[in-house]
């Protein structure tokens, strides 16, 4: 059974009192005036009301409670994991427009599905130097932005955001993997076209973690990139659909980075605004909107800093090595046959 939480006393007020004001501050047990919540859902709307005078009083109520309190803490991690993962989804979307990395000529939709030319003939001197502003101007209509900019982009989901994801879920989650998929299942296409007019075959290949929720709250695919594939719909899907409807063959393991500017700036951005992630993904709504619109300035900032510290060394000429815009992280399992 879990611990009390104390209340804090409501501030005066001069306007009466709804009977179900009153309701709310008796022990569901005796009637007599209550201060105590249940810790286990406390922070969950369902049961925030259920008030006792004491552990007693708990105590003889744990039978009738015990299953909505367990359904509640469920609610309450998805609640925050969808929220984490809608954190994750901008940071994602500011990092891919900051570093897009394709040089796009011609972007033609046929039949709902896209053709994009690319001129993938170009030498680099320096890892900067592929990156290209997002080719907003040649979208054939802004709701197909989220596809030009996750096109081939999963890879660089699992090599540069590990650390950031550990960061966002590891108090939501028991366990997170990376799954490659070979052949995934597409609502819509992209077909690539070289700078020669060769027409490529589209990937099948897609890349995404599996989350498993604490307190059996689920298992969820994280994906952040199926827009790529006409898959429109939030980040977070449960395993058993996810797998159901879109994976025909497991993959193989792929290469791993990270990008410490990232994981830098949302722990900064806590630090300065004395908060936690835990607080912020519980406030109410327009406070969580711009909490996210201040962790996602602060990754952009993040990021320019770290072009420009590349940049500089570069005109250094040191080695290349320590040019690379990431940094080799720490291990995730991956999983891949195991599907
Ligand atoms: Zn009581
Ligand atoms: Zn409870």
């Amino acid at each position: 059974m879990p611990d009390f939480t104390h209340q804090m006393n409501p501030s005066p007020t001069t306007a009466p009192r709804s009977n179900s004001d009153f309701a709310d501050r008796v022990c569901v047990k005796c009637s007599t005036p209550a201060s105590l919540t249940c810790s286990g859902c406390k922070s969950t709307t369902t049961d925030a009301n259920r008030r006792y005078c004491s552990a007693a009083c708990q105590r003889d109520d744990w039978d009738e409670h015990k299953m909505d309190c367990k359904h509640a803490k469920v609610k309450n991690i998805q609640a925050r994991f969808f929220r984490a993962a809608i954190i994750l989804e901008n940071i994602w979307e500011a990092y891919r427009e900051k570093l897009f990395d394709k040089l796009i000529t011609k972007i033609e939709k046929k039949d709902g599905s896209l053709v994009l030319h690319e001129n993938d003939d170009r030498w680099f001197n320096s890892p900067y130097d592929m990156l290209e502003p997002f080719p907003f101007h040649l979208l054939p209509e802004p709701s197909d932005k989220l596809a030009v900019l996750n096109f081939m982009a999963c890879g660089d989901t699992l090599a540069y955001l590990n650390d950031v994801v550990e960061l966002l879920f590891r108090d939501l989650s028991t366990k997170i993997v990376e799954v490659a998929i070979n052949d995934m299942i597409p609502k819509m296409t992209i077909t690539p076209v070289d700078v020669r007019g060769d027409i490529r075959s589209p990937t099948r290949r897609h890349a995404l973690w599996k989350v498993t929720l604490k307190n059996c709250a689920g298992i969820y695919a994280l994906d952040l990139t199926g827009a790529q594939f006409g898959h429109m719909d939030a980040p977070t899907i449960p395993w058993d659909i996810y797998r159901a409807s879109r994976i025909g063959r497991a993959g193989s393991p792929f290469q791993r980075r990270a990008f410490p500017a990232i994981t830098h700036a949302v722990s900064g951005w806590l630090s300065d605004n004395n908060t936690t992630l835990w607080d912020t993904i519980q406030l109410p709504q327009p406070m969580f909107d711009k909490c996210v619109a201040g962790i996602v300035d602060a990754v952009t900032v993040g990021i320019e800093e770290r072009l420009r510290i590349a940049r500089e060394l570069d005109e250094q000429s040191i080695s290349r090595t320590k040019l690379s815009l990431g940094n080799n992280c720490s291990e995730l399992v991956q999983e891949h046959a195991a599907l």
